[in-house]
């Protein structure tokens, strides 16, 4: 089979390999499609995968064969790659243990292998895309559970105000999750012109250009003065945390989405005086794996507007795409066509 192997100083070699055959209670996957997370894009650039590892995490595609003992799934089936429920024991630890955490415990996740054409997993762990979801849509189950549990963490109520940072994958994911989950109006910051169109066809009522004007000024201008309701920085650069803590209103919320990587200047005295609910969220859980399929199932996310005419590339492509996402992109979502 063919696959995107990692060597070190950011080099994919796409080759050849031994299609993997299922152990019992595993299952073979034809991957169909598979789409490129940012947090492959990171470990790319700071050179923290493994040698000799297949990555991938977020892809779509068939049951290709079981092995012995696998009952939940038969050959012809269509699954993405994740959200099954964890047998008893088996939770990951980041889960479970009060102080495990994968951010500073290293990057060791080398069974994802959604850039080759076949990879194995557990047969507990794949979801079934529901009919009508096409797999372009179900490659990006992952990044949606992360929003829809970003908005499922949140104090969101009926028809609040929400206001967004950022317009990438998971800013546009964030804005229709919190659209489905009862908004009244969500208003975005973003400066790309590629991401601002597509933050409107995702529903935003208002795009902010951070670049022209002052986020936290429209922000507060757009909501009569008060602010949004509940703020989600999905952008998690030197400034847009403290832009959140401004703009949200006394005692609102705010809630950290994306991964800011360096020190953030923060001045608690301009926004701790109005008494802001703050917290973070880290990735989905199989319940929000399964909610994401179903909204879009349901038509109220659509994976459509992350997606563009240069979304897609072949797996031969791999290398100048990860070396091009590098740079800060206005790049939408990218999709592997295997
Ligand atoms: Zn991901």
């Amino acid at each position: 089979m063919k696959a995107a192997v990692y060597h070190p100083k950011r080099r994919f070699e796409v080759t050849e390999l031994p299609t993997p055959k299922p152990g019992p209670g595993e299952v073979l996957i034809k991957v169909n499609r598979s789409a490129i997370c940012g947090t492959d894009v990171h470990a790319f650039m700071y050179d923290l995968a493994p040698d000799g590892s297949v990555l991938g995490h977020e892809f779509a595609g068939t049951i290709a064969a079981v092995g012995s003992g696998v009952t939940r799934w038969k050959a012809g089936d269509r699954v993405i790659g994740g959200g099954g429920e964890w047998p008893v024991g088996h939770e990951p630890p980041v889960r479970v243990h009060p102080r495990y955490n994968y951010r500073t415990m290293g990057f060791t996740n080398t069974r994802s292998r959604g850039y080759a054409e076949y990879t194995i997993l557990e047969e507990w762990a794949p979801l079934a895309i529901p009919d009508g979801v096409p797999d372009e849509a179900a490659s990006l189950t992952e990044p949606c559970s992360v929003a829809v549990h970003a908005v499922r963490k949140s104090a969101l109520r009926l028809g609040d105000t929400v206001g967004v940072i950022g317009a990438g994958p998971i800013g546009l994911l964030v804005t229709q999750a919190a659209l489905a989950a009862g908004a009244g109006r969500v208003i975005v910051a973003e400066p790309a012109p590629g991401r601002a169109t597509a933050a409107r066809s995702a529903g935003a009522e208002t795009v902010i250009d951070p670049f022209e004007q002052d986020t936290v000024e429209q922000m507060v201008a757009l909501t009569g003065g008060r602010g949004p309701d509940v703020m989600f920085d999905c952008a998690g650069l030197k400034n847009t945390l403290q832009q959140a803590f401004d703009s949200v209103k006394r005692a609102g919320q705010v809630i950290l989405v994306a991964v800011p990587w360096e020190p953030l200047p923060l001045l608690p005295a301009e926004w701790m005086a109005r008494e802001i609910d703050f917290r973070s969220s880290w990735g989905g859980l199989p319940e929000d794996w399964r909610i994401s399929l179903d909204l879009m199932r349901q038509g109220k996310i659509s994976a459509q507007v992350l997606m563009s005419d240069t979304s897609f590339i072949t797996l031969d492509q791999i290398q100048p795409t990860f070396v091009s996402l590098m740079k800060p992109t206005t790049q939408l979502q990218v999709v592997i066509r295997m």
